[in-house]
């Protein structure tokens, strides 16, 4: 018996480790290099095998794991490194209405009230935190491994649609995402087939390599655009109190937001929202690979907490990928 156990043990660390090995791998063309090498679902599906195992096999999790870190290793860019005071989380995710339901059941257990929830969609795009103080714009970092992001002031301030100022003269730190429009990308890559340059896999790369770039003229010439969700010390500083109220007061600031998120109280609802948006996709001018569905108290954010990658008050749905593949992996597993 103990025999048998010792070998499940070793295998199983065996294709941890390759697991490991391999998503290291992919996170770093993905993170760092911009130019990632496999499809996204893929990688997610590599993601969630260790993640099985590691549930599996709790003793064998290395405190080092993917599924331990935001965003692969430190990065490594040449540029300047900004700690962020709150780290910028990921996201937790799931694939399918059943685990959705799932989860908001299990978010619900510790609640007397009906939870509501705001729906967003999920924007194909990379973290972004802007701090305003007295209302002006004084620091843009990237997300990076959560605690450390690049310093990319300069080149934000070349994104039209992010004010330099906002209409109020409050300190604030909001954070949303950046991402490249649909046609901003494929002229993009049109223009650099003409010039023997390589392309950009996705639009999601394209704007992370255009913000991350040393020289900000190289950005301005992107087109980029912005989207921002979050606050930090939303409900002090804001006066808010909903997930939903606080897009609407990211807005009255000048911020750019996006106003297709709606509330929901049920799995019913947020399946049509998810099932309309889906069906919407391609009518938008940019890019997105799911739906974020977030507990809409924000004072329940704090009770909820967060794990060292994710917060526990909101959840992705992914869409599947978009045209059906055989997704064949070279590592084999069996456990
Ligand atoms: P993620 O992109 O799956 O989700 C978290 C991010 O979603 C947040 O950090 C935020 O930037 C963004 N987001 C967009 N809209 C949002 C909204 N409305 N509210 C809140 N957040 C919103 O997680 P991640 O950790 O950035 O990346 C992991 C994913 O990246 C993987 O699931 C995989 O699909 C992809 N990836 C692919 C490769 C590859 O080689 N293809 C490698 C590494 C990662």
């Amino acid at each position: 018996m103990t025999e048998v156990t010792l070998t499940d043990s070793n295998a199983a660390a065996e294709q941890m480790a390759k697991l490991q090995n391999q998503l290291q791998q992919w996170a770093k063309e993905y993170y760092e290099n911009d130019s990632p090498t496999v499809e996204d679902a893929e990688y997610d599906q590599a993601y969630k095998h260790l993640q099985e195992l590691e549930a599996a096999f709790p003793e064998l999790i290395q405190a080092d794991s993917i599924t331990q870190q935001v965003g692969g290793q430190q990065v490594k860019s040449e540029l300047p490194k900004v700690q962020h005071e709150v780290p910028m989380l990921s996201l937790g995710d799931v694939f399918s209405f059943e685990e959705l339901s799932n989860w908001m059941a299990n978010t619900q257990k510790s609640f007397n009230e009906n939870l509501a929830y705001n729906a967003e969609l999920k924007i194909d795009g990379l973290a972004i935190s802007l701090i305003y103080e007295n209302g002006k714009l004084v620091q843009a970092s990237t997300r990076g491994d959560g605690n450390i992001g690049e310093d990319v002031t300069k080149n934000i301030k070349q994104i039209k649609s992010i004010p330099s100022e906002l209409n109020e003269p409050i300190s604030i730190e909001v954070r949303g995402e950046v991402y490249m429009p649909k046609d901003a990308f494929v002229a993009l890559n049109s223009s650099r087939e003409r010039d023997g340059l390589p392309t950009f896999a996705n639009p999601r790369n394209a704007a992370a390599g255009s913000l991350r770039q040393l020289d900000p003229k190289i950005t301005k010439q992107r087109k980029l655009a912005s989207f921002l969700y979050q606050a930090v010390d939303a409900t002090e500083i804001l006066n808010v109190t909903t997930q939903s109220d606080l897009l609407e007061r990211l807005s009255s600031l000048g911020l750019p937001t996006n106003t297709t998120n709606a509330v929901v109280t049920n799995t019913a609802d947020v399946e049509s929202y998810i099932i309309s948006q889906t069906n919407n996709r391609d009518n938008l001018s940019y890019g997105i690979d799911g739906i974020v569905i977030k507990v809409n108290n924000l004072n329940y954010h704090e009770e909820l907490g967060n794990t060292v990658k994710v917060p526990k008050w909101a959840i992705a749905y992914k869409f599947p990928p978009e045209e059906a593949q055989t997704i064949v992996l070279d590592i084999e597993w069996t456990v």
